[in-house]
Formats: C-alpha cells, structure tokens, sequence
C-alpha cells in the first residue's frame, strides 16, 4: 500500500499544504500543494499538482464564517479525494519553536501539545498559528496521526558560546539564549550537499538562506554550529520587513524618548522594517532591484553589505570556510545579489563564473575560486515529508 503524507506549515492568515504520495521504492513524490489563505476576512483554497497546474480553486464571501477548523475540513476533504488510491498516514506540521527540548521531530499527543505550548511567549507571532491546525487536525480527523517538526531542532547541536546571550545567567537559564530558526531548510541543504559534494559535506560551509525571511548558518560536519537568527526570528539580517539585529539601546531609545508601546515597537521591527522600511518602496527584492529609487539601491546594498559581514562571522565561529551555498527566493534566483555578496567576499578567495551565475547553476564559483560556491534549491515541505514518514516508520516498528 502506498503511503500519502499531509504536510502543513501554518501562520496567521494562510495554511499552506503539500500532499507527497510514497512511489515505488517508498520515497515521498510531491503530488499536489496548495493553501488557504484570507482565513477571517475571506477565504479562497487552491490546489496545484506539483508543475503548478490549478486542481481546484474556491472563494468565499468575506461574511462566511468559516473558522480554522471549517477550513481545514475543507482541506482534508479534498486531500482525502485526491490519494490517487493511496492511504492517508500522517501529517507533517511546521512548528517554528521546539523550546530546548526537542532535537528532532515528535509524535504529537496531549501532553506534547501542552509542553509545544509553552513555548508560545518564545515566538508569539508563529507558534499559535503552528498549533491551531494541530488542534483542529485532531477534531476533525481525530485517528490521523500528527508529527511536529522545529525550525529549531537543526540547530540544537550549536556549542553553548554560540547560543548564550551575555545576560545575567538566570535569564539564560529561563530560556533567553539563541535558538536559530530556518533549521528544516538548512537540513535539507546539508542532506543536498552530500548528495551533490560529499567531499564538501564533511568541511566548513556557510548556507544563506535568502527569501522574505532571511538568515545564514554555519555547518561543520553536516552539524549546525552556528547562525544568525537567534532568541525570536528578527535578529541578524535585515529581511522583508524585519530589522535583523539591533542595538539594544534602540528599543531603549523608542520606548523611552519617542514613547512607542511595546506592541507599536513590535510592529515597526517585524512589519515595517528590513528592505521595506530603508527602501520606502517594496519588501521585494525583485522590485528593489528593478527600482530607479536611490533609496531601492541603498537597501540592495545594506543587505547585501550585512549578508558579507556575516559571512566572515560565521567563516570566523567555524575557524575556516570550504564552501557556501545560497538558497530561498532570493538566494535561487537573484544573481546580481549572489553577485554583490560574492564580489565583496573575495578576499576570502571567492571568485563567481558571471554566466553561471547568471542561468543559477548549481555551481557558480569560477575555475579559480578557492571556495566553490553553489545555487541549491531548499525544500522544507519534502524535509517535513521525510521526517514524518520516518517518525511513522519507527512507530510501526517498535510495534512489531
Ligand atoms: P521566499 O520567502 O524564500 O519564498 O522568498 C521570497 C522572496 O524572494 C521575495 O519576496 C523576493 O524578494 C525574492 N525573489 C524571488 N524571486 C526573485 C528574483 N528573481 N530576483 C530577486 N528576488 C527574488
């Protein structure tokens, strides 16, 4: 029997899912993706095979009604008629924080829930939304068997210096430290990376992780040691609309002097920052790029500017530099910011071939290049895919 598994990667107003059918040899195969978004205002689903070909597609009226669990009923309903003859095993959920416990995916029940949780005040404006569909998945299909997997646990392998905050210790020990984020992506690569370089795999690579949400980690060995998300998702690199990291003293200064509320300081750091509050234009790259704004330029180069310094950072906390890969919107498919962070990283010997750069090929570093330098897709969805199926795996053999 072939195996389907239900991958779901919620936030505030969208549940984004992908359905992967297990082939022959028992390998997850993307079969159809799709969302719904406008959840409370008004809601549309969409559903596309995998070359992005439109299944099915429905509107509701902005006065409709229909609530999380309506919706996912929805969902589920045409998941279920749509298994190409396969049966439905588990869903894969996207959770972004899985606190300093969990290293790696879990079964989700009662008690996992409730510890899952707790680490809402660590990343309030994802982790309801990660769980919500949890809770309402049980309801309405209440013998579904449901996996958590963290955009943390790659990273629970970073040493101690590299996660703790100079903070009194008792802060530290409550929790206030570095966690990292994008972890299923930086997995997926590092898994990529020993298929396509083997040789490369085992040494010091940098991945930049490109896209609205942006941010770089270290891998030494296969093995996360360093990145530069940290306690919520707005420290290191500028992004969209996110500020990345801050002086301290800034928050001090828009409490205190300009006498903004907490939540007001909360909006202009997540919503009205990073490219889109230095551009004044778009929190899109490929707008910025094509603007004739010199404030456009300017934020093209502030972040492309921070990308460069942390390079050397993390090159620095690993003590050596053999590869890097650029991967997320951005990093696939903007050649003149691989370009910029390339041509400001060549003291570190990195050199690009301009034309493979130009059509994104997998390796864009020229002959001469000291440090090969690659274009790698990212696929958290499959990540997921792989994770939960091998979570289903173990269950069925423990039971045997
Ligand atoms: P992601 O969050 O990984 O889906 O990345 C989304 C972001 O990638 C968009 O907001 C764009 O800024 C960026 N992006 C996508 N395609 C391009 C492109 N061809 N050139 C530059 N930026 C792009």
């Amino acid at each position: 029997m072939r195996d389907g598994i239900l991958v779901i990667n919620a936030g505030s107003s969208s549940i984004k899912f992908s359905l992967f059918l297990s082939n022959g040899d028992g390998k997850p195969l993307l079969s159809s993706k799709g969302q719904v978004e406008g959840i409370n205002v008004a809601p549309h689903f969409i559903a596309q095979g995998p070359d992005g070909t439109v299944l099915s597609e429905q509107h509701w009226p902005a006065d409709s009604d229909l609530n999380h669990e309506d919706l996912l009923k929805h969902l589920i309903d045409w998941v279920e008629d749509h298994l190409d003859g396969a049966s439905l095993v588990a869903a894969g959920h996207r959770v972004v924080h899985g606190g300093p416990k969990y290293a790696s995916p879990v079964l989700v029940n009662d008690s996992v829930l409730d510890e899952l949780d707790g680490f809402v005040q660590l990343a309030p404006l994802h982790q309801p939304h990660n769980l919500a569909p949890i809770r309402a998945l049980a309801k309405v299909h209440p013998g579904l068997m449901q996996v958590a997997c963290f955009d943390t646990a790659f990273h629970t392998t970073n040493p101690k210096v590299a996660t703790t905050f100079a903070l009194p210790r008792q802060l530290t020990e409550e929790g206030v430290r570095r966690y990292g984020f994008h972890g299923l992506s930086y997995e997926f690569i590092a898994r990529r990376i020993r298929e396509i370089a083997p040789e490369v795999a085992a040494g010091k690579v940098v991945v930049c992780h490109l896209g609205s949400g942006a941010s770089m980690c270290a891998i030494d060995g296969g093995k996360s040691v360093a990145s530069t998300l940290g306690f919520t998702a707005v420290d290191g690199l500028p992004m969209g609309t996110r500020t990345g990291n801050l002086d301290p003293g800034v928050i001090l200064y828009l409490l205190q002097q300009k006498g903004m509320s907490a939540k007001e300081i909360e909006t202009l750091l997540y919503k009205r920052s990073g490219l889109l509050g230095v551009s004044g234009v778009s929190n899109d790259m490929r707008v910025l790029l094509e603007s004739d704004d010199p404030h456009a330029a300017e934020a093209v180069e502030l972040f492309c500017y921070r990308v460069n310094r942390e390079l050397g950072s993390l090159a620095a906390a690993m003590g050596g530099l053999d590869a890097l890969v650029f991967t997320a919107g951005i990093g696939e498919h903007s050649a003149p910011v691989r370009e910029r962070v390339c041509a400001a990283s060549a003291w570190l010997g990195i050199s690009v071939d301009a034309a493979a750069n130009d059509r994104h090929a997998e390796l864009i570093s020229a002959d001469d290049s000291r440090i090969p330098v690659y274009v790698i897709p990212t696929n958290e969805e499959m990540m997921i895919a792989k994770h939960t199926r091998a979570v289903v795996r173990q269950l069925a053999e423990a039971a045997q």
